[in-house]
């Protein structure tokens, strides 16, 4: 049984939300994960939102100094789904600058992880995966684009659902990149999150590309192994890896491994795609209307433009750089358009895979690294680390990271692949590896 059942049962209200929040801030002061906290809450099952979806009447950053002090005066479709089920909005989550990033390490408050507080939570969805670790009863709305689900869930250990793009609204979500965000959850166990993804999934009049299509729940029972994807990854996690898939033989599941040429673009075609989407969806900072207010309005428009712009962190100003070039019309055709017929022929290859089979890796090729280990990694290093969280949010699929395995005392994730719509054989996969593999906590704030 999850959580949110429990919960219900106990019926828990007033002092225990009023508690909560004590020992929340209390322990924010050492994980710094919660940004705009929920001060006033007395009821519903406490639910955390990252802090680029909008919840009426409370500061919405997107981990970044340009929104500072920006309060929607509206809710996402999800946030409102929640509100409407009884589920008690506690507070904003932290976050990488409009999601950019692996360590949520690029913006002013940065996460720490619950098993060491040396070491960074993942990201960009840092502060959703430290709430769930540290929570009893919670369930966290979070958003990924290229792997902020997967990455932090398996940095902090805990379950991170990425559902097939287009079935939850978009609506309310401050955008990266249109054509890859998506939002998911958080949560400690399966059911938890198929209940949030049945409040928060289906179309919504205000997001187009969200749609009502019938989700299925058909299990496989080949787990495909793609040898591309398992190079450059850490022995300790290949050890772990290793041993689940023994397991998951001994549960009756069938391993194969298959090469897939193409997916090594995964991450050059991903990165081109999104850094010029979100050049172009950054371009209404400016400080007029969107973006942080300046005093005065006398400058000239070059020097007011740059003085507003200036409020973006180091990889948003790369991102922009970068996005706007490769969707420059002399070269184009050279960048993003071969990026995109690249994200076509993977999709179509893993498509097929998927017809018969889940496909199976590591989460992250490392464990947490410690923040000076992080903070010393170039950006292309960095962009390494998402190889295994790229290609299904590259394709829209959905996936799932659970909690494998420890290492020094440090979770381990894998991450399950299903194919579009197939949302809840992975919710089904992750209840039966529950009955066998016990999660491990380091807080369980809340507990009764
Ligand atoms: N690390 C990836 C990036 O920086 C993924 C981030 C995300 O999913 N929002 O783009």
């Amino acid at each position: 049984m999850g959580v949110i059942s429990e919960f219900r049962k106990m019926g828990k209200n007033g002092s225990y939300h009023q508690t909560l929040i004590k020992d929340l801030k209390r322990i924010n002061e050492k994980l710094q994960f919660l940004g705009a906290l929920n001060e006033s809450l007395t009821e519903g099952i406490p639910f955390t939102v990252k802090d680029n979806i909008c919840v009426k009447g409370f500061e919405a950053r997107a981990g970044s100094k340009i929104l500072g002090g920006y309060v929607p005066p509206f809710n996402a479709t999800a946030v409102e789904r929640m509100l409407a089920k009884g589920f008690g909005f506690l507070g904003k989550t932290q976050m990488d600058e409009f999601g950019f990033g692996s360590f949520g390490i690029n913006t002013q408050v940065q996460a720490r992880n619950p098993f060491n507080p040396d070491k960074v939570a993942g990201g960009s969805s840092s502060g959703a995966a430290v709430a769930t670790a540290v929570m009893k009863y919670h369930v966290a709305i979070a958003e990924s684009t290229g792997g902020s689900i997967s990455n932090p869930a398996a940095f902090c250990g805990v379950l991170g659902f990425t559902p097939t793009y287009g079935t939850v609204s978009r609506y309310g979500l401050i955008d990266y990149a249109n054509s890859l965000d998506k939002i998911g959850i958080m949560g400690r166990s399966g059911d938890d999150i198929r209940e949030v993804f049945d409040i928060i999934k289906g179309a919504d009049r205000y997001d187009s590309t969200c749609v009502d299509t019938k989700v299925k729940g058909e299990g496989k029972k080949k787990l495909v192994v793609i040898n591309q994807l398992m190079k450059g990854i850490d022995e300790e996690i290949l050890s772990s890896f290793d041993s689940l898939l023994s397991q998951l033989g001994e549960m009756g599941y069938k391993v194969e491994h298959v090469s897939i040429d193409s997916i090594t673009k995964a991450i050059p075609a991903y990165y081109i795609i999104s850094m010029a989407e979100a050049s172009t969806n950054l371009a209404k900072y400016t400080g007029y209307k969107y973006g942080l207010q300046r005093e005065s309005f006398t400058e000239k428009y070059n020097a007011f433009f740059t003085g507003a712009r200036a409020a973006f962190g180091t990889e948003a100003k790369r991102r922009i750089v970068l996005g706007t070039f490769v969707r420059s019309e002399s070269v184009k055709d050279k960048y993003y358009t071969k990026a995109l017929q690249f994200r076509t022929a993977i999709t179509n290859k893993l498509g097929q895979i998927l017809k018969d089979a889940f496909i199976i890796s590591p989460t992250m090729p490392i464990t947490a690294p410690d923040f000076e280990q992080a903070a010393k990694l170039t950006p292309l290093q960095t962009y390494a680390m998402d190889s295994l969280t790229i290609p299904p949010n590259l394709s829209g699929l959905p996936h799932i990271s659970f909690p494998c395995d420890y290492k020094r005392r440090m979770p381990v994730g894998a991450q399950l692949i299903t194919g579009h719509f197939n949302d809840y054989a992975l919710l089904d996969f992750v209840s039966e590896w529950e009955k066998r593999f016990e999660y491990r906590f380091k807080y369980s704030l809340g507990a009764i």
